[in-house]
């Protein structure tokens, strides 16, 4: 019979995070797929659990993939953990789902905590609709090139920082997308867990002063499209008319249109008088 591979959230700084379907997962399993052992040792140990573990992060992920897939089809059960938060989001993961959703093994997960998802939750900005851009590349180039792509973004942009590149990425921020209002959500479920609610221009000015530390998701307001589509008289006027067709009153009409358009009233009026 073949195994499954099961997607494990692991607590992002707090062990009273952990659930108990993580705990029972981890004890009931073949063995697990770690990014980092080291770290993974730590959680087993605190949880009283000894599994024979592999390691499975970005660079020998090709190798270990097929080898975890291998055993997988033998009939084991694997748990895939990253050191912290959920596998696949920025971290190691997701091509071994892609593989083994390939073979057929089924991937079922123990949801946990999620640095971003949680960050979102507290910023008090617009959660409605979002997009999770991970981290900025280091290179000029392809930082700026991702940056432009983002600046009529309307939904609430999402990042994960390092804080020793936290100043730049706000400076950059700021140079492309302009003054914003930008939640800095620091030390999720950690003694200092922190959230600055301020914008891009007073952020760079805060932490040039005294510079961040710890875990940072930075929370970013979409682009606001507050420019009124640009009318002329005629334009106004012929829209008016419509609506003078429909039963409205001129009086009535060239409201309306004034409002939508930022025309005045009265040039609207005239215009429809002089018809
Ligand atoms: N897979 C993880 C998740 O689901 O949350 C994210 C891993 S990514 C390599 C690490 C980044 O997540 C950090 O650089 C930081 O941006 C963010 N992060 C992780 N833990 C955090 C915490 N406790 N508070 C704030 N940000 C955190």
């Amino acid at each position: 019979m073949v195994g499954k591979l099961i997607v494990v959230g692991t607590p992002i700084g707090n062990l009273g995070d952990m659930s108990d379907r993580m705990k029972e997962t981890l004890s009931m399993v073949d063995f697990i797929a770690a990014e980092d052992t080291r770290v993974t040792v730590k959680l087993l140990n605190h949880l009283d659990i000894k599994k024979p573990m592999i390691s499975y992060f970005e660079h020998n992920k090709n190798q270990k993939g097929e080898y975890i897939c291998n055993r997988i089809m033998g009939g084991e059960t694997c748990a895939l953990v990253s050191d912290a938060g959920m596998p696949a989001i920025s971290d190691p993961g997701q091509e071994l789902v892609s593989q083994c959703a390939e073979r057929g093994i089924e991937v079922t997960v123990i949801p946990g905590p999620c640095a971003f998802v949680s960050a979102l939750a507290v910023s008090g900005l617009n959660s409605g609709r979002f997009t999770f851009e991970g981290f900025l590349s280091v290179t000029k180039k392809n930082r700026f090139t991702h940056l432009n792509s983002l600046k009529h973004e309307e939904r609430t942009i999402i990042f994960y920082e390092a804080p020793h590149k936290f100043l730049r990425t706000i400076k950059d921020l700021f140079e492309v997308l302009g003054d914003r209002k930008i939640a800095i959500v620091r030390e999720l479920t950690k003694v200092h867990e922190e959230v600055v609610r301020t914008t891009l221009k007073e952020a760079i000015e805060k932490y040039t002063k005294s510079p961040i530390k710890g875990e940072i998701v930075l929370i970013i307001e979409g682009y606001k499209n507050n420019k009124k589509e640009q009318y002329t008289l005629n334009e106004a006027v012929c829209i008016a008319s419509g609506l003078i067709e429909k039963g409205y009153t001129i009086l009535e009409a060239s409201k309306i249109v004034a409002k939508d358009t930022g025309i005045r009233k009265s040039d609207i009026y005239k215009g429809l008088t002089e018809i």
